[in-house]
Formats: C-alpha cells, sequence, structure tokens
C-alpha cells in the first residue's frame, strides 16, 4: 500500500475527522482507507503517547477509533485521561478481547462503544457513522458552540460573547480562550500553552504567554485584578474556572 495513498485526505467533503489509534499497520490502514472511502477524515497514531498528544492538540477530532492493545499507554488509559479531562469526543474502542468484561472496562473507562476483532469495515463504519449522529443530536446547540460560565464562544463565527456583550479578541486571544473553553478547569502551564497556540518553533519565552492571559483578563474578566475565568495556578500555569 503506497503511503502516498494513506496521506490523501478529502478535506472539504470530510463527514467528520476521526482519528485512529492503531498499532498493527494493517489494521490502522485497512480503517483508515475505509473511512476516506466513505468520506471522513483520517488522522493516525501508532501508540498511546502519540494518541494522547493529538487528543490534546488537535482539538477538532470528531471520533476516536481506540484499539486496546497498544504499546506505552493502552487504550483503556488513553481513554480514562481524555475523559478526566473533560474531553467529550466519542469513542470506539476495539480489541481482540471480545469477552464481556473486557467490554464492560472498555465502556467504564468512558467508552461509547466496543467492537471485538476481528470486525467487518463495513460495521465499523456504520459505529462511527451511529456516534457522529447521536453526537451532533446531544450538542444540538448551533454549531458547536462553547460555554463556560458567562462566557460564549461561537468558533466557526470566530464570535465571542462576555457577560453579555460581544467582545473583541485578536487571533492568538481566541485561540488561548478556545483552548481553555474546550478543556474547562485542565491547567495548562505556560510551556503547554505556547506550544499549542505558538507552535514548537516559537522562540520567544513565556512572558508571552502571559501578556496574553492578561489582555484576556482585561477583555473577559469583571475585574481583572481577582480573576475568575482565566485564574492563576501558582507554580504551574493557568486554568479556566
Ligand atoms: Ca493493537
Amino acid at each position: 500500500m503506497l503511503s502516498t495513498e494513506l496521506e490523501r485526505s478529502p478535506v472539504a467533503t470530510s463527514l467528520g475527522r476521526v482519528l485512529v489509534v492503531e498499532d498493527e499497520a494493517t489494521i490502522r490502514e485497512t480503517i483508515v482507507l475505509a473511512l476516506r472511502d466513505e468520506g471522513f477524515e483520517a488522522l493516525v497514531a501508532e501508540d498511546g503517547y502519540a494518541a494522547l498528544g493529538l487528543a490534546h492538540k488537535s482539538d477538532r477530532i470528531d471520533l476516536i477509533v481506540l484499539d486496546v492493545m497498544l504499546p506505552y499507554v493502552n487504550g483503556l488509559d488513553v481513554c480514562r485521561a481524555i475523559r478526566q479531562e473533560g474531553n467529550p469526543v466519542p469513542v470506539l474502542m476495539l480489541s481482540a478481547k471480545g469477552s464481556e468484561p473486557d467490554r464492560i472496562v472498555g465502556l467504564e473507562v468512558g467508552a461509547d462503544d466496543y467492537l471485538g476483532k476481528p470486525f467487518g469495515m463495513k460495521e465499523l463504519i456504520a459505529r462511527c457513522r451511529a456516534l457522529l449522529r447521536r453526537r451532533r443530536l446531544t450538542y444540538q446547540e448551533p454549531q458547536n458552540v462553547l460555554r463556560f460560565g458567562d462566557i460564549v464562544m461561537y468558533p466557526q463565527e470566530c464570535r465571542v460573547v462576555a457577560r453579555g456583550n460581544e467582545i473583541g479578541l485578536s487571533p492568538k486571544e481566541f485561540r488561548i480562550l478556545e483552548l481553555f473553553l474546550r478543556h474547562p478547569r485542565r491547567v495548562w502551564s505556560r510551556e503547554q500553552l505556547l506550544e499549542n497556540i505558538w507552535g514548537t518553533d516559537f522562540v520567544g519565552d513565556s512572558k508571552t504567554v502571559d501578556v496574553h492571559i492578561r489582555w484576556l483578563r482585561e477583555k473577559l474578566e469583571a475585574d481583572p485584578s481577582d480573576p475568575k475565568y482565566l485564574v492563576t495556578v501558582r507554580g504551574f500555569g493557568y486554568r479556566l474556572g
């Protein structure tokens, strides 16, 4: 199978962006091709660490197809970690162990559905479609609105309303706030914020983050000197709420 074939991604018509986490190349590639044939966009991770990294960075993953047996961090721990961060992305768990206890453990750690190997691609696609459909029904707010307290963000319209008033944010401020809103109460270090918002090749120091947080507080907080949204966690970084 040509790798260029795997990298081709139908963007404009994507039905959703699916992260496929599987260490066995043949199975992974088969799933990716099946998803792309059906019009999904597919990202891949070959182990648990890579999966967690992508789940953090890419806040636009609509569904995760997650194998249980993975190197470094297994699928159950990946799922648990994602849920502990408050990430509601639907998870379809895959496992060679189709027995009842494993299925229950999978669902207990926060997976939405469970598929035992071997499975057919038609069934996998049908489950993916069902999970995405269910998700759209659950999140019926107009196109993916993010809320926390009095803050409401409309990501697709690049608009933010805070305490009833529309506020203007720079693109960086917008992206920082979006990251916080997608992971409420998660603590972000300055380095993590730099990496997520400015990228790994940014040369500058973490003071940049502090300055942007200050600007955001001035726009969002009723009293910027006593913030209730963008809270400093001493020695660690910042948190929403
Ligand atoms: Ca595996």
